[in-house]
């Protein structure tokens, strides 16, 4: 099987998360790691039995080198369906690039991971591990996928990880956590003939609104040098019933992004400072629903991360970063197996993924491919 074949059978095994079922797509890449002499492992928890994921060991020893990406796909969304120019898990290819549904989130990394574990197992011997982890439940977050497995003891302390996603084969070193909340604020409803009787809940709430936005332009000031500065997104507001009464409760959701280094209860504190201290009297305000992931970032001091920054020279006469990765990834749950440096790296951009035409440019890909051949037969190749 060749490269674009490899990739064209990933896509063609769909994969979409919800539902999370990676049992077809875990088959086949544990049977391909299997036929190469890999020890194999398919751990998936009790609470989501078909969120099988797939960890493949070459060699041992150190350095232990982690290639990582994720299994699952985001579904075909209503909106999407109809947009869609080819059949989304045929993996057609045309004018250099193919099409698919996970074509390149995240199954154009994966298959150069699974390249590089195949060209690597053609040596008698490696000098250090080579471990392939193709985690399932990425598209939800992750907890019952790395965060779950790295948890419980399935993945090993590495030396050095890769996490698969699109960095346009530049070496991302850093990406955003996320702190969500909901802010309810509280009132008296009464005919709205006399409102001076009731006690609004969205007027205090458009205090409370404007203190956000106030907190947001604040936080420009906190500029990380490679992924930007935090933010404060009010995403959803709901009052009231009707234009005739006066409004009882209203609720918003808050989307608070953290630069790397920035303490969660921190951030919480910020938050819950901010919104109390809005005079919304009479009205009350309360805030809850917290919601935490976490951000990542990572040096690149090491000889491991050194000679992938030297891979990516040679290969794309180009300078390789490093640069921030605005969505999140499953590298936050990989923190604590990170005993050297951890990167995010592949083709291509996310702003094609998780939408309709998903694709990858094959000359990419195949950069990719490169790329961490390099680095893994510069490493750990006797
Ligand atoms: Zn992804």
């Amino acid at each position: 099987m060749d490269s674009v074949e490899l990739l064209q059978k990933l896509v063609q095994i769909p994969s979409p998360n919800p539902p999370g079922d990676t049992v077809d797509i875990a088959n086949f890449i544990a049977e391909s790691m299997r036929n190469i002499g890999c020890d194999v492992r398919m751990p998936a928890p009790d609470e989501k039995p078909e969120a099988i994921n797939v960890v493949a060991t070459l060699g041992d020893g150190a350095p232990v080198i982690m290639l990582h990406a994720h299994i699952d796909t985001v579904p075909i969304a209503d909106s999407e369906a109809s947009k869609w120019s080819v059949d989304p898990y045929a993996a057609v290819v045309k004018d250099g690039a193919l099409y698919g549904k996970g074509s390149i989130d995240d199954k154009a990394p994966l298959a150069s991971m699974m390249l590089t574990m195949i060209e690597a197992s053609k040596q008698e011997t490696l000098n250090g591990t080579l471990v392939l982890v193709a985690a399932a439940e990425e598209e939800v977050g992750g907890q019952l996928g790395t965060k779950w497995m790295a948890e419980n003891g399935h993945l090993p302390e590495c030396d050095f990880i890769v996490v698969g996603e699109q960095t346009a084969n530049k070496v991302a070193t850093a990406h955003k956590g996320v702190m969500r909340c909901t802010v309810t604020t509280t009132g008296k409803s009464v005919h709205a003939t006399n409102p001076n009787r009731g006690i609004n809940a969205i007027s205090a709430m458009a205090k409370i609104v404007l203190a956000l936005e106030g907190y947001h332009n604040e936080l420009a000031k906190r500029v990380h040098p490679i992924v930007g500065f935090p933010t404060c997104n009010v995403g959803v507001i709901q009052g009231g019933s009707t234009a005739n009464a006066v409004p009882d409760t209203c609720v918003i959701k808050i989307d608070r992004r953290m630069i790397p280094r920035e303490i969660p209860e921190v951030v919480q504190s910020e938050l819950r400072h901010v919104v109390e201290s809005v005079d919304v009297n009479p009205a009350q305000a309360t805030v809850d629903q917290w919601i935490f992931s976490s951000w990542f970032d990572s040096p690149l001091d090491s000889d491991l991360s050194q000679a992938f920054l030297q891979s990516v020279r040679d290969i794309l006469d180009d300078e390789p970063g490093p640069i921030g990765y605005l969505p999140g990834s499953d590298a936050k749950h990989l923190m604590d197996l990170a005993k050297g440096d951890m990167i995010i790296f592949g083709p291509g951009s996310y702003e094609v993924a998780h939408a309709f035409d998903e694709h990858v440019r094959l000359d990419d890909y195949q950069a990719t491919t490169d790329i961490l051949l390099d680095f893994v037969k510069k490493t750990i190749y006797k």
